[in-house]
């Protein structure tokens, strides 16, 4: 297998620069990461430390100022916005702390809408696979206000899942959820990556959300400044207090 197959995506001397002159901001400063095929990576770092802007340069949201992208062995610096556009439908799942459903959609119309708007037809067997992986094929008819932030949040993995991307990237997923609904979507998280060989990246804050992953990654001022594999959330903590977040 070459590298760029079995990492889902890969990123290599990434710098982005916003502004110019004296008000230059380097968000990220030459990160190199592969995340591999069917795992699942946390990204952690203080306030600032560039988490999003890595988050959105791996999504192609964002063209990094310097360095390469690729996202399923397609170097996504050589796209043109439409072409760009397209990658992201076909190859890439969001999950957000806000969890974005239609209010006036029901259910299954909410998780079916990536592929309809891209002219694509569900495969229905794959679509009972997701809702019932999510624990919502009860409550395909329902209106998003008619559930649970957590059943929300499980409908809107759903449609990350809809379209069988390359990789999920979920921001500060179980943000807006209690403990016990986000344990929850964590353990959902777990399950998309073992039993349905999903990648999976997510930013948090919650060294309790991290330990779900994998590994870790550690961002501070732009740079990765770490990598744990299985860390304990006490370590995870850890890590945190040096990078200077608490
Ligand atoms: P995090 O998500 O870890 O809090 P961000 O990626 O949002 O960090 O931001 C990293 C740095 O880049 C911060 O200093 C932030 O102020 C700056 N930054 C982020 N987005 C922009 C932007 N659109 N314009 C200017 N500066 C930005
Ligand atoms: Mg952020």
């Amino acid at each position: 297998m070459t590298t760029a197959s079995m990492n889902a995506l890969e990123l290599s001397g990434v710098r982005k620069v916003y502004g110019s002159g004296g008000s230059a901001v380097t968000a990220l400063d030459g990160v190199s990461v592969g995340i591999p095929r069917g795992s699942f990576t946390a990204v952690m770092g203080p306030s600032g430390s560039g988490k999003s802007t890595f988050l959105h340069c791996a999504a192609g949201l964002d063209r990094p100022t310097s360095g390469r992208v690729a996202l399923g062995g397609y170097e996504i610096g050589n796209l043109n916005e439409s072409a760009l556009t397209q990658l992201r439908r076909d190859r890439i799942g969001f999950i957000f702390q806000a969890y974005n459903l239609l209010p006036s959609l029901n259910v299954l119309q909410n998780i079916t809408l990536p592929l309809r708007l891209a002219g694509r037809k569900p495969d229905p067997q794959w679509l009972r696979t997701i809702v019932e992986g999510v624990g919502i094929a009860k409550r395909l008819e329902h209106r998003p206000a008619e559930l649970s932030g957590g059943q929300q949040q499980r409908v809107a993995i759903a449609r990350a899942l809809v379209a069988r991307p390359d990789v999920v990237l979920a921001d500060e997923p179980t943000g807006a959820l209690d403990t016990r609904t986000g344990k929850q979507v964590l353990d959902l998280l777990r399950t998309i990556v073992d039993h349905m060989g999903q990648t999976v990246l997510m930013v948090t804050h919650d060294p309790v959300a991290a330990s779900a992953a994998d590994s870790v990654l550690f961002l501070a001022d732009g740079k990765l400044a770490g990598h744990a594999v299985k860390p304990t959330p006490e370590r995870i903590a850890e890590w945190m207090t040096h990078l200077g977040e608490w």
